[in-house]
């Protein structure tokens, strides 16, 4: 159980360091028809912590969200995720991602927000491993000595689990909160490694200086 990506999200608690959209929710709700607009939000007890914005073409859709990081300046982002749609057994059409990221390609259901782009849970996946391998990344030994302590599964792609039994609450919060620290540290690192293809972001940038 657990996993990268499990558990749920929007108008329930979302607790993972990850966010996450999926294509069949929206085509679920009619979002995906051309020229709609997307306002999409997350939720924490009840609370908006984060959102982006999207709007459907022809074949694909534009997302825009800000990039924060503490002790930077926020990022605009403002790039494009192509759309294909399979057809359905019972007559419609099926819509899918293709993930943006350089050398993948995926057609996938669910595209994951770990740090800077949306990716595929195979793109981030691959990221992390050559993250781990090509350096002495002393913030992901932390976190996972924390998970431990935690007794949830190690790797940051995985879920969190929630407070072990027999621990204490202040010292759950506290060390809940040294998690997110470190974990954000492994993310930004994984998110460098990933670059997005985007026509329309290069055709804009001969145009304009970003
Ligand atoms: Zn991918």
């Amino acid at each position: 159980m657990g996993g990268f990506g499990s558990g749920r999200q929007n108008g329930a608690d979302c607790t993972d360091d990850f966010r996450w959209i999926d294509i069949r929710r929206w085509q679920r709700d009619g979002l995906i028809s051309q020229g709609q607009q997307i306002n999409w939000q997350w939720l924490q007890h009840g609370e908006k912590v984060a959102s982006i914005g999207g709007k459907v073409e022809t074949d694909r859709i534009r997302l825009f969200y800000s990039y924060n990081r503490i002790g930077e300046e926020s990022e605009d982002l403002d790039y494009v995720v192509n759309l294909q749609t399979t057809s359905c057994n019972y007559g419609g059409a099926r819509y899918w991602f293709i993930c943006p990221i350089v050398g993948c390609g995926r057609r996938v259901a669910v595209l994951y927000l770990g740090g800077k782009y949306f990716a595929c849970r195979h793109c981030y996946r691959l990221a992390y491993r050559s993250q781990r391998e090509s350096n002495h990344d002393r913030a992901d030994r932390k976190a996972n000595k924390i998970r431990d302590k935690l007794k949830w599964a190690q790797g940051v792609l995985n879920t969190m689990g929630g407070k072990p039994k027999g621990m204490h609450w202040k010292t759950y919060y506290r060390t809940w909160r040294k998690y997110h620290e470190v974990s954000d540290q492994v993310l930004l690192g994984i998110s460098k490694r990933l670059r997005i293809v985007d026509d329309w972001l290069s055709s804009m940038s001969n145009k304009k200086k970003f």
